[in-house]
């Protein structure tokens, strides 16, 4: 039927808006289900977050000279009754198109800050956990008072709830972003710089932004084992990190080859399925206490 071709031509093309390197796309049966699933994301996301179907999972953060457990991230999960499991792949990019992540940010604060609060009923031991927020969401909400706010209402103190932007989010040129980085920081939250490598974003970031920790991505450890200049690069980062006063992150530590070279470049933390894959609070903590990981003690 002509008009409904019309309509499926219009989607293929949208589909394939603001990418350079494809001039055509061909509406087939793989993009309808990618739009189908785009589609369901974005009419359940109220429902899953009201019933908890979204989910929290904690990846442990190591210090690499002690071998301690320094922090955690918190990634987000939906488990999906109609759908079944979705992986962040399936569904930030889409909420970020139609405006929406930052519902999702701000439920996951709330879920991390009632996480503190419970081990801390528990008698747990504490470390602090880092969440990733959208560069979004300092255009959709007031993200700096969504954060204030959930942190007061369950007594959760600064030092606890450290923040992730991604490297691709930062503009030098974006004056809001700057500002409310710069209020966040000036109130005491320690900001990540977060897959650092990995996208085309100035050096310039680095002196333009208060990072207090540089989360250097997975692809340099991906590259590793074939390319020996990545070795020298990341100990030029790591080190160049410190002298700007930030402490060097490796992420996608996999190996024990990977863990010794962070050692010997002075890599302050790291984190990797070597040391944990993300997984809901408790099972990350039974998991990690099964290999023998202690804590690093939480000074306020
Ligand atoms: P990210 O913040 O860079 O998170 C690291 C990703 O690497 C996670 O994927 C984690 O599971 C994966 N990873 C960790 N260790 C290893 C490893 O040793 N090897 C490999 N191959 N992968 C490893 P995940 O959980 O699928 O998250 C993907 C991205 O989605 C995150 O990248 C982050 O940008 C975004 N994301 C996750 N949760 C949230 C959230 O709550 N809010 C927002 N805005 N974005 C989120
Ligand atoms: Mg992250
Ligand atoms: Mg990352």
């Amino acid at each position: 039927e002509v008009g409904l071709a019309c309509d499926h031509a219009r989607l293929a093309c949208n589909s394939i808006k603001g990418r350079g390197d494809v001039s055509y796309c061909v509406y087939d049966e793989m993009l309808r289900e990618k739009l189908r699933k785009q589609q369901y994301v974005v009419d359940h996301i109220d429902e899953a977050l009201e019933k908890e179907f979204v989910k929290v999972f904690y990846q442990p953060v190591m210090r690499v000279k002690t071998g301690k457990i320094c922090g955690y991230e918190a990634l987000v999960r939906w488990e999906d009754p109609n759908m079944g499991f979705l992986s962040p792949a399936d569904f930030i990019e889409t909420l970020e198109h139609f405006h929406l992540i930052h519902k999702v940010d701000e439920y996951v604060v709330e879920k991390v800050c009632k996480e503190y609060a419970r081990l801390k009923k528990e008698g747990e031991p504490i470390v602090p956990t880092s969440v990733n927020l959208s560069r979004l969401d300092f255009e959709l909400c007031d993200i700096y008072s969504v954060i204030e706010n959930l942190r007061k209402k369950y007594d959760v103190p600064i030092e606890y709830l450290d923040l992730e932007i991604t490297e691709s989010a930062l503009n030098e040129n974006d004056r809001h972003l700057k500002e409310e980085c710069v209020r966040f920081h000036e109130s005491g939250y320690r900001l990540w710089l977060d897959d650092f490598g990995s996208g085309y974003s100035s050096l310039n970031v680095l002196t333009e932004f208060e990072f207090d920790v540089l989360k250097m991505d997975l692809v340099f450890l991906r590259n590793i084992d074939h390319n020996e200049k990545t070795k020298v690069l990341m100990s030029y980062i790591a080190d160049g990190a410190r002298r700007l006063g930030m402490e060097p992150l490796t992420e996608g530590v996999e190996t024990e080859e990977h863990y010794e070279f962070l050692k010997s470049i002075d890599c302050e933390r790291a984190q990797g399925f070597y040391f944990g894959k993300p997984q809901l609070m408790d099972e990350t903590r039974a998991y990690t206490k099964g290999k023998g990981y202690e804590w690093e003690s939480f000074e306020l």
